[in-house]
Order: C-alpha cells, then sequence, then structure tokens
C-alpha cells in the first residue's frame, strides 16, 4: 500500500511512501538480530567513533534535515534547526557511552565479584509525528552505544526525517543492519516489535492510550519497556512572581509546536489576587504570536499536523468556554488552528482533564500555595511544568510536592539532552536523556570469580 504524505501548511503531497506491514517488520528485526554480534563485540573504542562520526553528519546535514521536519510537521523552520541541533547534540552525549559504560567490583567473601553493563539486543522504538527525528534519537543514541541494534517505527504521518537518518548513519560508517527504519501502520508494526520474540525492549512515546497497551502486550514477554506518555503540565503562577516575565513567557510555554507538546503547560494556574492582572498581560502576548508559514524565519507557530487531529483538537471547543486571549491564523489551505486561552465552566470540563495537544490552553485561578498544589496535582498525568515565584521557599516546596518528573522555576525550559526526562503517573515509565539514560539499554550481569 501506498501512503501520500501531506505537507500540513499547504496540504499538497510531499512524497509517496510505501508502506511496510508485518513481512517488512519481521525482516527489520532479523536484520538488526544478524548485526547484532559484530556490533555488540565491537570495541568501545571504535563504537564512539562511529557515534562521534554521526553528530558530524547529522551537523552537516542539519538543514537539509531541518527543511524535511518543516515540511512534513509543518514545524517552524526556527523551531526544526534547533530540534536538527538537539539530535546532533544527543549523538555526541551519548558517544562517550560505550568507553563510559563501566561495572562494579563488590565486597565479597572467597572471591572477587564484579559487575557488566550488558545490551539487551534488538531494541524496538516506536515514535510520535510531533518531534519525529528528535525523539527518536533520545533513543536510538543511547540504544547504539550500549551496544543494542535497533528497529525504528515512526509514525506514519512523519517519516521522512527517520527515512533520511538510516541513509546519514550508513554514510557515516554505522554497518548495515545495526538500525532499521520500517513505516507502516502502529497497530501492525510497532504491534510487532512489541510481541517479537527477538526484540528484548520496546521504548515508545506517544499517548497514554496506546502507551498501556504496549504495557499490557510487553508484560506478557517480561519485555523491558520505556514509555513517555501524555501530559496536562501546570504553569503555576504565584502574585510575587515577575507577572510580566510569566505572561510574556506563558505563550510559549503551551504553543511551541502548536501546542503538540506532552510538556505543554496547558493549565495555567494564577493566584487569585492577580489573577485579573495576568489575564491582561496574558491578552496581547497571545495576540502578538506570529502563527503562519513554517518557512519564514519569522514564523513562531506553525499549523497542526493533520485534518484529523485538528479536528481532535477542536471537539474540545464548545460555548461554555470563555475566550481570554486568542491569536489569528492565514487564510487558506493548511491545517490551521488558532492558538487561545480560555476560562472553563467548571474543572470537570474536558479541556481542564485531558491532553488537547493543539493550541488551547485554560486560565484558572488559585488562593495559596496549598491550593495551587492540589490543583496542578489534580490530573492523572506528571510530565512537566513551571513554577513563577520570587520566593525561593516556596518555589522548592511547590518542586518537591508537585507530581511531576520535570519542572522549571521563572523559566518554560527543562528539557535538555543532559537531564532526566520522563514523567510520573500516567505520563509514563521510565526517564530518557542525561546520565542514566545508557542504563535503560542495558542489563546487570554479575559475576563471582572465586578465589
Ligand atoms: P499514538 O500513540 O497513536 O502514536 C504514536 C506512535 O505509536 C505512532 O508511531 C503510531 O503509529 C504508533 N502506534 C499506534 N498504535 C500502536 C499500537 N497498537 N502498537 C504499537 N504502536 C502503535 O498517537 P497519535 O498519533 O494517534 O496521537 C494521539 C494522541 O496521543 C495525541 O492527540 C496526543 O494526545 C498523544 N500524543 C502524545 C505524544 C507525546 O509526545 N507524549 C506524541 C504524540 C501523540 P502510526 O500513527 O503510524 O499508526
Amino acid at each position: 500500500m501506498t501512503l501520500t504524505i501531506l505537507d500540513p501548511a499547504t496540504e499538497a503531497p510531499l512524497a509517496e511512501i510505501e508502506l511496510c506491514g508485518l513481512e517488512e517488520t519481521d525482516a527489520a528485526v532479523a536484520a538488526a538480530k544478524r548485526a547484532l554480534p559484530a556490533w555488540r563485540a565491537m570495541g568501545p573504542n571504535d563504537r564512539a567513533q562511529i557515534l562521534r562520526r554521526i553528530a558530524t553528519a547529522i551537523g552537516e546535514h542539519q538543514e537539509q534535515l531541518a527543511q524535511l521536519e518543516s515540511s512534513n510537521v509543518g514545524k517552524p523552520i526556527v523551531d526544526a534547526r534547533g530540534e536538527v541541533g538537539m539530535v546532533a547534540e544527543t549523538f555526541w552525549y551519548y558517544a562517550a557511552g560505550p568507553e563510559r559504560l563501566m561495572g562494579s567490583t563488590i565486597p565479597v567473601a572467597g572471591g572477587v565479584d564484579m559487575t557488566f553493563r550488558e545490551p539487551i539486543g534488538v531494541v524496538g522504538l516506536i515514535t510520535p509525528w510531533n518531534f519525529p527525528l528528535a525523539i527518536a534519537a533520545w533513543k536510538l543514541a543511547p540504544a547504539l552505544a550500549a551496544g543494542n541494534t535497533v528497529v525504528l517505527k515512526p509514525s506514519e504521518l512523519t517519516p521522512l526525517t527517520s527515512l533520511r537518518l538510516e541513509q546519514i548513519l550508513l554514510e557515516a560508517g554505522l554497518p548495515e543492519g545495526v538500525f532499521n527504519v520500517v513505516v507502516g501502520p502502529g497497530p501492525v508494526c510497532g504491534e510487532r516489535l512489541v510481541t517479537h520474540p527477538d526484540v528484548g525492549k520496546v521504548a515508545f512515546t506517544g499517548s497514554t492510550a496506546v502507551g498501556r497497551r504496549i504495557g499490557v502486550l510487553a508484560a506478557e514477554q517480561i519485555k523491558r519497556v520505556t514509555l513517555e506518555l501524555g501530559g496536562k503540565s501546570a504553569n503555576i503562577v504565584f502574585a510575587d512572581a515577575d507577572l510580566e516575565a510569566a505572561a510574556a513567557a506563558a505563550p510559549a510555554g503551551v504553543f511551541g509546536n502548536a501546542g503538540q507538546d506532552c510538556c505543554a503547560r496547558s493549565r495555567i494556574l494564577v493566584e487569585r489576587s492577580v489573577y485579573d492582572r495576568f489575564a491582561e498581560l496574558l491578552s496581547p502576548a497571545v495576540q502578538r504570536l506570529r502563527v503562519g508559514d513554517p518557512r519564514s524565519e519569522d514564523t513562531e507557530i506553525g499549523p497542526l499536523v493533520s485534518a484529523a487531529h485538528r479536528e481532535k483538537v477542536r471537539s474540545f471547543l464548545d460555548d461554555s468556554l470563555t475566550v481570554v486571549a486568542r491569536a489569528g491564523t492565514p487564510d487558506g489551505p493548511g491545517f490551521w488552528q488558532a492558538p487561545m486561552v480560555v476560562e472553563p465552566p467548571t474543572l470537570d470540563h474536558r479541556a481542564v482533564r485531558q491532553e488537547i495537544f493543539g493550541p488551547i490552553a485554560v486560565l484558572l485561578p488559585f488562593d495559596g500555595e496549598a491550593e495551587g498544589l492540589a490543583l496542578a496535582n489534580d490530573t492523572i498525568y506528571g510530565l512537566s511544568g513551571s513554577i513563577w515565584t520570587r520566593d525561593i521557599g516556596k518555589a522548592l516546596r511547590m518542586a518537591r510536592g508537585l507530581e511531576s518528573g520535570t519542572l522549571s522555576v521563572n523559566s518554560n525550559n527543562a528539557v535538555r539532552v543532559h537531564t532526566p526526562f520522563g514523567g510520573f503517573k500516567q505520563s509514563g515509565l521510565g526517564r530518557e536523556l542525561g546520565p542514566n539514560a545508557l542504563d535503560a539499554y542495558t542489563e546487570v550481569k554479575n559475576v563471582f570469580i572465586a578465589t
């Protein structure tokens, strides 16, 4: 079957892709299995050297990859360049991995005891359409560094950069079969990776519903899983905060990538005594957002990824919501959705409780620290969030109390290559990035030698 990939900003066809099925997925797993013995046995310095060459090659192809990602996802070109830069940085960071995957020696009676970190084997990666290349790299770089071979199933909507990455890695010297890409339907190819007996681990980013299914299927084989799932993160603004700075930053905190971001701070909680003032400051900041052609260097927000996703996002809007702030959108073709901040009639409204994954944020008042904390934690999710205050004690009390994996104070910025990323509660299982992500792609082996 052939799939036509669309440009979300113009609705024009971008590429035709031949879809894979079970047979191709099994062939990719078999190729990864064949490549495994040589890759895991390769000297750590040689493996590190290949990862460094990959990092260099991605840097050299930054503009090409950014253009491809921008046109496939509808992402502003400036953001796409930043993401490809992060992909190269991720490979640089984990290139140090092969030479630093150290075990330990443990004092025991009667001999010497030592641990080794072994690769898991063939690893399946299943990635979403919102940050296709960046999220693939977060998984791929540590998986390869630890000596695993990989099959990647990108989202059918946005496979173009993953397919180009496969070529770039081969050209950079990665042996054939170590990294394989299959583009096909999630319930077919993705699910096959989860149930295939030769796949030792699955790392998934996507919806909580699919993550739950993957967890259930993986449990049957005691398969290792890392799950990065949805979010409904809070942006908490206290009365003592620098309100101008908090209001200026709030739109980027939720509307970046057109709100299609699991870290989107889509619940803006404001202490009641400054609620009206904050809304006054927020409104022009939202109106000023430059929504438009992703190819333009000035654009801050592009279209949504597909017509179907726009319908899903719009289903959250109804007459009971009061619009507090809104940006404009271009006319003509493209899956556009105006960014908006709304006040819900009650805390039970779907827009408050569920992940919208589009440019719609709810604005909610709270009274005092305890109520702010309770409101922020009143969600099944726990991925991200921000705290705005000038009181360092309050910032730390809130940071410790929030049931969330990745927080920032007086900033929206919390995702870095060098620091762990992942969720509490139904936002996921395990952590990616940072110094410990390599561990998630290894097994610990203990060896005792009698003396
Ligand atoms: P999905 O969770 O359906 O898709 C994510 C990936 O999983 C895609 O590659 C998809 O393949 C694959 N997949 C789908 N079904 C299965 C399955 N049964 N077994 C294995 N893999 C599968 O996300 P959607 O694209 O449908 O988005 C729906 C919602 O998910 C969004 O509105 C948002 O709320 C959330 N989401 C969260 C993300 C995050 O970063 N945490 C990222 C993306 C979405 P394919 O699509 O090609 O069939």
